[in-house]
């Protein structure tokens, strides 16, 4: 799909999946003018296939455009765009239990530009792969390794939306931590360098005395959809819920620490290494609350459960 700045977008194609032309001077290549999303599509027990949430991903989008300067699909074009791509890969939604097709649906300013500026023309596209689990670690709890001097986003920056660049600013970080056996990062605020903000793909929660506390939205972290869907299962399940500053010391007395997004679900965390300390928390696997809420939100994903939030999208 195309369109010219601050226009609207055209009826989209489905194409073979293969390279795709590039003008030198395009904004992505230049100024960094990408978005994209993640979601998933899951292979029920009966054939159907399921989408979670998908115009959550396209009112993201929608948001970011607004923040880098582009123009964006509308939610209908969005999801009907997500539906006929994989209706086309159908084939490749793995059996129930088996993993999910990932949706990669991609906006990036193609147009040519030379001063720094918005690019004349923009490029809406969507591929897709299955996949397994995102941690080698499969649904076992991940060691995370908190973060000193490296930032993933500033206050009034763009850290808040799902722009290309923000992935770049992780990728040193990361590499460091995973080549000491790290399963990824734990960032902190960069102003007070105390409080907690989110992992390279994922956000954080902490639960203490079956409170489950997690970073404030304040435009430096991304609002997670799997994180607003498990604050949602957590709150209907009766649990407490804090959207507030959580002190990264908070770690050190935790009960169970978990993270959340639509590649890691609901991924356990083992171990924080804080200041050079290490802190376990479940060894073994997940604990009383980060599994209730895995299993309460995998159950929906793959439509095990009644779907009573009304949040998943039938294909079939
Ligand atoms: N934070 C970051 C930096 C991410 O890349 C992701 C993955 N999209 C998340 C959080 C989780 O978001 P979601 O639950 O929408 O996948």
């Amino acid at each position: 799909m195309k369109c010219a700045r601050g226009g609207i977008f055209s009826k989209g194609e489905l194409q073979r999946f293969g390279n795709i032309e590039l003008n030198p001077s395009a904004g992505v290549l230049n100024y960094g003018q990408g978005l994209f999303e993640g979601l998933k599509a899951y292979r029920k027990e009966d054939g159907n296939i399921l989408l979670f949430r998908p115009e959550e991903n396209a009112l993201r989008m929608k948001i970011g455009a607004e923040r880098m300067c582009m123009p964006s699909p509308t939610v209908e074009q969005f999801v009907e765009a997500v539906k006929a791509t994989v209706l086309a890969n159908k084939r490749w939604v793995p059996p129930p239990g088996k993993g999910s097709l990932y949706i990669r649906p991609l906006l990036i300013g193609t147009g040519a530009v030379l001063g720094v500026a918005p690019a004349p023309e923009y490029t809406f596209l969507i591929y897709v792969s299955p996949v397994g689990n995102y941690f080698k670690e499969g649904v076992a709890p991940i060691n995370l390794i908190v973060e000193h001097e490296l930032h993933r986003a500033t206050p009034g920056g763009t850290g808040g939306v799902k722009t290309i660049g923000n992935y770049a600013a992780v990728l040193k970080a990361q590499s460091i931590a995973k080549a000491k056996g790290y399963s990824d990062v734990l960032y902190l605020d960069c102003v007070h360098k105390k409080y907690l903000e989110e992992v390279s793909s994922c956000n954080i929660f902490v639960v203490k005395d079956n409170v489950i506390s997690t970073p404030a939205i304040k435009g430096t972290i991304l609002p997670g959809i799997t994180r607003k869907s498990v604050i949602d299962v957590a709150r209907s399940q009766g649990f407490q819920v804090e959207e507030r500053l959580v002190v990264v010391d908070e770690l050190l007395d935790a009960d169970e620490v978990f993270c959340t997004g639509t590649a890691v679900v609901v991924s356990p965390v083992g171990s924080i290494t804080y200041k050079g300390k290490r802190v376990s928390y479940e060894e073994g696997g997940f604990g009383a609350v980060s599994q209730q809420l895995y299993t309460a939100l995998t159950r929906l994903q793959m439509g095990l459960t009644e779907d009573k939030m009304n949040w998943t999208v039938g294909l079939n």
